[in-house]
């Protein structure tokens, strides 16, 4: 099979993350006979400094026409001081919209090799993590709205949260089949003791969940859930959510599993043409040093192969060769603990490769 990749290497650690991630996918062509072609594309603060924008028109074209995007991360200190609109962040915004992504999915699994990085207690983590959160990624707050103004003397501010059926429709069916994947249990989490938006939320969930009546579906506030991910995160399965909420419990989900180097995540929409990045950003902290964990951007990129480019075999295949590289004692800085061998991204990216084999 040939699938043509846009990649965005990104700004931070996101050029050392990306090389490993295109080197496996390099091996698994070769070793189950697909041809990936890939396509540079600039987003960011990199995009910044060569284009004075964070995603130029023709850079987003180049994402919306492949078959699929991988993206390291974007962002920096250099450019915290360049106005709202033309953040490296805004690059990303705009990249999933124009992709038409309206849906992000991140695994929030314990690897039972790094069962002692979890900040929770034993007895906690010995329940099982292993749930997803399916987040709106296009609406809500974050694309409403946004105005300061001036209002009796002093300085006003407002953030519009808004949402129409179909937009909460579209991503609980998401919720709803990725449940129907899983162990059938859907959480849908809200704010509907205050917020209109949240009662829409809820009413609609709940019509949508007499076609999945294999489905369970349960409701919680969001207040509740920051409480529940922490006390008793084995009752999750799948969690439905909005985008301002999702990008909170989802940063606390990925908190409790251990490292956010490990941590995968692909963004869908309605078609098979999804945005594959780990969930942690450039660590400007430690870029160019080596020492960064790549396996979150490897796995996003099997997460690539098995969601967009329907090849179960080929995702196992990655996902198999990182486990069997922990069993081995191998660790990044991040994730390193007593007994364990510490090694760098390249070298991690190396050791991964050599475990990919056809089953
Ligand atoms: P961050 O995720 O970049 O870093 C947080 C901490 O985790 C740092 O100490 C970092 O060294 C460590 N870390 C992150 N990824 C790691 C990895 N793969 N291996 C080892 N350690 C890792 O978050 P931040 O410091 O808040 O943000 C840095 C920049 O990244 C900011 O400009 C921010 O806006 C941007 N950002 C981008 C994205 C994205 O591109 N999707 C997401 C979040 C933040």
């Amino acid at each position: 099979m040939t699938k043509n990749i846009a990649v965005i290497r990104g700004d931070g650690i996101g050029p050392e993350i990306v090389e490993q991630a295109l080197k496996v996918l390099n091996k698994v062509a070769e070793i189950y006979g697909h041809t990936f072609n890939y396509t540079d594309v600039d987003m960011g603060g990199c995009a910044i400094d060569k284009w004075g924008n964070p995603l130029p028109e023709e850079m987003l074209k180049k994402c919306v026409e492949s078959d699929s995007v991988l993206l390291g991360a974007v962002g920096g200190e250099k450019w915290n001081s360049v106005p709202g609109d033309m953040r490296p962040e805004k690059g990303l915004l705009r990249l999933r919209a124009g992709m038409g992504v309206y849906s992000n999915n991140r695994p929030a699994k314990i690897w039972k090799q790094l069962a002692d990085a979890s900040p929770l207690k034993k007895e906690i983590v010995d329940k099982g993590i292993d749930f997803i959160i399916v987040r709106e990624l296009i609406g809500g707050i974050y694309f409403g709205e946004h105005k300061t103004e001036e209002e009796n003397g002093e300085k006003k501010a407002v953030d519009v949260l808004a949402y129409t059926e179909s937009e909460i429709e579209r991503i609980g069916r998401i919720g709803f089949e990725t449940a129907r994947k899983r162990n059938k249990k859907l959480c849908s989490v809200e704010k509907s003791n205050v917020l209109d938006s949240s009662r829409l939320w809820k009413a609609v969930m709940h019509r949508l969940a007499e076609e999945y009546p294999d489905v369970e579906l349960s409701d919680m506030l969001v207040d509740n859930c920051a409480m529940q991910i922490v006390k008793n995160p084995a009752q999750f399965d799948v969690v439905v959510t909005e985008n301002m909420f999702g990008d909170i419990l989802s940063d606390e989900a990925s908190m409790i599993t251990g490292s956010i180097g490990m941590i995968p995540s692909s963004s869908l929409g309605a078609t098979s043409c999804g945005l594959y990045e780990p969930i942690h950003g450039s660590a400007p902290d430690i870029a160019g040093m080596d020492i960064a964990n790549p396996i979150g951007t490897i796995l996003s990129a099997a997460m690539m192969l098995r969601y967009s480019f329907d090849m179960p075999e080929e995702a196992d295949c990655i996902e198999n060769a990182v486990s069997a590289v922990l069993d081995d004692g191998f660790r990044t800085a991040d994730i390193m603990s007593d007994g364990c061998k510490k090694v760098g991204c390249s070298e991690m990216g190396k050791l991964i490769i050599s475990k990919l084999s056809r089953k």
